[in-house]
């Protein structure tokens, strides 16, 4: 019995023993670890392609910033490549070493490359303007349609992937600057060419018809009046380059400038007076207009290939009271 009593005895000594030697394990380690925590704290030593670019205490702070930059918001931004991202490695540091996460980050940001992507407005090939959206630069072109700019053919937009950011012209002035008033064909029923140039200071042609003429465009004749294989040619025909401006041979009231159904194409009719009228066929742009008054040598057309015709030229008539004249009695003689 007391045998018993004496061995419970020294089970109890043992534990008392054993929980004061963990108490005394458990206060030194609390009193080196607070020791150690005076002086020291946990921090990542970052490196960047295997270069040391700095300290950070908050790991996930950082990295979410640079990933915000990497995805960044702005629309003009395709992405932006980043070589490497940085290595993080865990350690205990000085309490001295403080975090540098601005310098980390400018770093990182250092070594990416930005990819720029927007607009370009091109006229005849050659970038003019740049605009930040697709929609913009669409807006610009339909409007310069709806305007029926003369130079609409020649202009189109691309878009432009750059590590160069170019300035932005805003929407309005690039139509603006591109706008070139149209010369309008007669067929849309009004003509806005305002340039009253007198393109020819020949000398008008003896008087014959009571009024001097002077040649309409210089070129080769390559169809004379008069008789032909199919039919009567009522005029003369002058071959000259599409795009040749087409003089009005004496001064005048326009009476018909359209399209003529009979095969002249787009047609001027111009009397002057004294039962005088002269036609000049196939262009290619109309300059004047139905009622207006022209003077002896003004641009009132282009040579074209418009109606029955089958190479760019100028169909002149010229008659009198109706009748169609040889017109090489007076011009191209
Ligand atoms: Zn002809």
């Amino acid at each position: 019995m007391f045998k018993i009593l004496k061995s419970i005895k020294n089970i109890f000594v043992h534990i008392r023993t054993s929980l004061k030697f963990i108490f005394l394990i458990l206060i030194a380690t609390t009193l080196i670890v607070g020791i150690i925590s005076l002086f020291y704290r946990p921090m990542y030593s970052v490196t960047l392609n295997g270069e040391f670019i700095g300290y950070t205490t908050n790991k996930s702070k950082l990295q979410n910033r640079i990933n915000e930059y990497i995805q960044n918001g702005d629309k003009n931004i395709a992405f932006i490549d980043i070589q490497s991202l940085p290595e993080y490695k865990l350690c205990l540091l000085k309490r001295e070493n403080a975090s540098n996460d601005d310098k980390i980050f400018e770093k990182v940001k250092a070594q990416g490359t930005t990819y720029y992507e927007y607009y370009a407005i091109v006229e005849d090939d050659e970038e003019k303007y740049y605009v930040s959206s697709k929609n913009e630069a669409e807006e610009i072109i339909n409007d310069l349609k709806e305007k029926k700019s003369r130079n609409i053919s020649d202009i189109a937009y691309t878009q432009v992937h750059s590590t160069e950011l170019k300035d932005f012209t805003d929407k309005d002035t690039v139509i603006s600057k591109l706008y070139e008033k149209p010369i309008v064909v007669a067929s849309s029923g009004y003509s806005s060419y305002s340039g009253k140039k007198i393109i020819s200071n020949a000398k008008p042609s003896s008087a014959v018809l009571g009024i001097g003429l002077i040649k309409p465009v210089s070129g080769t004749i390559t169809s004379r009046f008069g008789a032909r294989a199919s039919g009567n040619h009522k005029g003369l025909d002058i071959a000259a380059p599409t795009g040749t401006t087409v003089a009005a041979s004496a001064g005048g009231t326009v009476i018909f400038s359209g399209w003529d159904s009979y095969g002249l194409g787009y047609c001027v009719r111009i009397s002057h007076g004294n039962g005088v009228v002269t036609a000049y066929g196939h262009c290619s742009k109309l300059y004047v207009t139905k009622g207006e008054t022209v003077s002896q040598g003004q641009a009132i057309a282009a040579v074209g290939s418009t109606g029955n015709s089958t190479g760019s030229h100028l169909h002149l008539e010229i008659r009198v009271n109706g009748t169609p004249q040889n017109p090489q009695l007076y011009l191209y003689k």
